[in-house]
């Protein structure tokens, strides 16, 4: 069997940008109007930094205003809270991002809470996963797994009617809202977790498997169902056969399993990119949605 075709995120994502970068210079021409996500960052975790700078960037490489907020690690909760409020309140603002994770003494759910729901870029806030949930317009979709589906799409074209989705890992932010998007794309969906009996079983029946679980290439090839559609979120640092350096990999082993796939993510390269790139299209859309505008599609 020939190799499977690797999925280029990296390119897409480009591709994304580029169109949301359009987006918003309709919108300023129509509207007047210029999207805005504040960012926000509580202490100096390097990883939080490094992730936070990259969104920021993306930000003002298309055109939307970034507002920085860079916060030491001992800010009290309510003094979080009454800068979610302010942003909550202010109109320039239309998407709001609170960079996980938050130190210790910090209630994260409490703040992601508090972010008004249409301005919730992440689509973190129980009233966005519940709209998602139900089916009802206007949720916004967590990034990540939104990505993914825009890749899936990109690969099998829009009908995925019918297919066999597995989801690895039911966490709020990746596992849940991928699952809800499979089952609304109508696949016939099954979630796997840690408590999941003959994981491998599961896994062989899928046309579709979305791996997100943290675990340095825990899906080897003999659990992926020749042909299917492989999309590896997870992104692990181990340590490189080079002393003292480090490489990323993803939960899925590529090697065996890129000759067993039809298509597969790369790590890096794949799903990456398209967290930032949809980050983007949920801020553009929040801020059509605030000037009236249509929203893109
Ligand atoms: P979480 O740790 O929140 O969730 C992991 C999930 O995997 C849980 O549901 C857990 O099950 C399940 N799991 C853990 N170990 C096993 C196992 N041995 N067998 C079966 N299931 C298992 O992780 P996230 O969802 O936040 O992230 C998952 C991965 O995706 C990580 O590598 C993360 O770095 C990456 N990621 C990548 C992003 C990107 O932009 N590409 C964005 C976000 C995350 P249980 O619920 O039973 O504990």
């Amino acid at each position: 069997m020939a190799d499977a075709k690797i999925i280029d995120g990296k390119a897409f994502a480009a591709g994304l940008r580029a169109r949301v970068a359009d987006g918003v210079a309709a919108l300023k021409a129509s509207h007047g109007v210029t999207p805005g996500l504040a960012v926000v960052l509580v202490g100096e975790d390097p990883a939080s930094q490094v992730y936070v700078r990259s969104k920021e960037r993306a930000l003002v490489e298309l055109g939307m205003n970034s507002f920085d907020h860079h916060e030491p690690a001992d800010m009290a909760e309510s003094d979080l809270l009454a800068l979610i409020d302010r942003l909550n309140a202010d109109p320039a603002v239309h998407g709001i991002l609170v960079q996980l994770p938050l130190p210790g003494h910090i209630d994260s759910q409490k703040v992601l809470a508090r972010i008004v729901p249409e301005k919730d870029a992440d689509g973190f806030h129980v009233v966005n996963a519940g709209l998602l949930a139900t089916g009802q317009p206007g949720a916004i979709v967590p990034c990540t797994p939104l990505g993914s589906l825009l890749l899936i799409r990109d690969t099998l074209g829009r009908d995925l009617k019918g297919k066999r989705a597995l989801v690895l890992g039911r966490s709020n932010i990746v596992g849940k809202p991928m699952a809800q998007l499979l089952l609304q794309a109508d696949c016939t969906v099954t979630m796997a977790h840690s408590r999941t009996v003959d994981l491998p079983v599961e896994c062989r029946r899928a046309d579709i498997l979305v791996a997100a679980v943290g675990r340095p290439e825990m899906v080897r090839g003999d659990w992926i169902k020749p042909g299917a559609t492989v999309i590896d979120v997870g992104i692990n640092r181990v340590a490189a056969a080079e002393p003292g350096k480090t490489r990323l990999v993803g939960d899925v082993a590529f090697d065996e399993a890129v000759k067993v796939a039809g298509a597969i993510t790369p790590v890096p390269g794949g799903v990456g990119p398209m967290t930032i790139a949809c980050l983007m299209l949920n801020t553009l859309a929040a801020a059509c949605r605030a000037a009236g505008a249509p929203v893109p599609a």
